[in-house]
């Protein structure tokens, strides 16, 4: 172990770049959200689902696609030191969640409707809206292939961004149809594409022949002529493709849910097929796709699973939370319901059994903490309960202790109104301490 000498001669350590820690008061937005996302997942009866953060890379090269952003560039992929597995920290959970499924034959007895909340790792270039370690939640329905569950979820994401107070979101929908349809798609795309080789990038030449449907989502500003006025997919479509499309937007149109057809739409990951979705938002700049989704009925079997339709969406937790502070509900940060105030340390274990009782009966307490020198000043002590909001001041001082009371003082009403409570049973007179909520 270093001495105090040493330890204060050693360098600072700070984050990995791009990769943010979340401090309280801002970290009382991130429950706030999350509180919101489980309430309304289990109103359209989504359950949790959590799965590891670390995965065999194979299951990323396999699901996502070899010639895709994340796999080419952004996984950190790694070689487990001790027994040679090659790992990669998820940069996306649509892929473990079907490996769950998979694994554990989840689809036995039907669909399943989940969701998950958690880190994603992706090694880009950190700047607004866009981080190396960066949060999602998501919500998958496995097992399902009628066009209801794709309006299901579109609904219940709009449903969110409602929740959050949240109105400048527009939604973008397209179909990217079958592989039969995407394959003569790509023969008319590349031969499109090798008629403009001049005007594309490094990536583009390199993916023209691998994964020409991957042009159409990049993110170079000088391509997007040529991707303007690249085949539409949309023109390759079957009937059966066709209807599918209509069933979703028939349900949207039902629900009033505004959306715009994108033909140029065709998300970042190989795995999609029929319904591709995201909505995206003007207040956030460059970064400004919220939310991205749409169907995966291959995905299922080509990791190894029995084959089973399935769609789902993920949203970007750090963008929806800007965009909250920009222009949604104010969150207050919580604060306590009261602050116990110690003149004595003789006083602390009556006071603390008293805190006990008092937090088990639903109370927020924040006990006032000395130094190894004693409790601190009364003055000191009161300014701390000040600071931290809490609306009364507990004091458990030696007159009141002798008489078997406590003290409760107002502290934010200005009126200083002082009452005194019995300390044998706090669970009497604790709900006089809670706020109205
Ligand atoms: P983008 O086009 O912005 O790179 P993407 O298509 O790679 O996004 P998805 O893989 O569809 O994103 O992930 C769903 C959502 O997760 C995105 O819409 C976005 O809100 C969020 N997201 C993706 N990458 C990042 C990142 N590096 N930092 C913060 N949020 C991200
Ligand atoms: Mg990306």
């Amino acid at each position: 172990m270093a001495d105090k000498q040493t330890a204060a001669k050693a360098e600072k350590l700070t984050a990995v770049k791009g990769m943010n820690d979340i401090l309280p008061p801002e970290s009382a937005r991130w429950e706030w959200l999350e509180d919101k996302v489980r309430s309304l997942m289990h109103r359209h009866a989504y359950r949790n689902i959590r799965t590891p953060i670390v995965e065999p890379t194979a299951l990323f090269v396999r699901g996502l696609g070899e010639v895709t952003d994340i796999v080419e560039k952004e996984m950190y992929s790694f070689e487990d030191r001790l027994n040679g597995e090659q790992l990669t920290l998820r940069p996306e959970s649509t892929a473990g969640v079907v490996r769950a499924a998979a694994e554990h034959n989840m689809l036995y007895d039907g669909g399943k409707r989940l969701y998950y909340m958690g880190p994603m790792f992706r090694h880009e270039r950190p700047q607004r809206g866009r981080y190396r370690q960066f949060h999602q939640i998501g919500a998958e329905a496995l097992g399902f292939g009628g066009a209801e569950v794709d309006a299901e979820l579109i609904l219940l994401a709009d449903a969110l961004w409602k929740e959050l107070g949240l109105s400048d979101v527009r939604l973008e929908l397209n179909s990217l149809g079958q592989p039969d349809e995407r394959r003569a798609h790509r023969a008319a795309l590349i031969a499109y594409l090798e008629r403009h080789t001049e005007q594309l990038d490094e990536d583009a030449r390199r993916r023209l022949h691998s994964n020409p449907l991957r042009i159409l989502d990049t993110k170079n500003p000088a391509l997007q002529s040529v991707v303007e006025g690249a085949p539409r997919l949309m023109d390759f479509l079957g009937a059966a493709s066709l209807a599918h499309f209509d069933a979703v937007r028939a349900i949207l149109d039902a629900s009033g849910v505004a959306y715009r057809i994108n033909p140029r739409l065709v998300r970042g990951m190989d795995y999609y097929n029929l319904t591709v979705f995201e909505f995206v938002t003007a207040q956030l700049g460059s970064q400004g796709t919220i939310c991205g989704g749409g169907r995966y009925d291959y995905l299922i079997e080509q990791i190894g699973g029995k084959p089973a339709p399935a769609v789902g969406w993920a949203l970007g937790v750090e963008r929806v939370l800007e965009l909250v502070a920009g222009q949604g509900a104010a969150i207050e940060p919580p604060v306590p319901d009261a602050y116990a105030v110690i003149p004595d340390a003789t006083a602390l274990p009556v006071a603390i059994r008293t805190l006990r009782a008092l937090r088990a009966a639903g109370v927020s307490v924040q006990m006032h903490a000395g130094t190894a020198e004693g409790m601190g000043s009364m003055k000191s002590q009161f300014r701390r309960a000040d600071a931290s909001g809490a609306r009364y001041a507990l004091v458990f001082g030696a007159d009141e202790l002798a008489q078997g009371q406590v003290t409760v003082k107002s502290l934010r009403d200005g009126s200083g109104a002082q009452r005194t409570h019995p300390l044998d049973h706090p669970q009497d007179w604790a709900t006089t301490l809670q706020s109205a909520a």
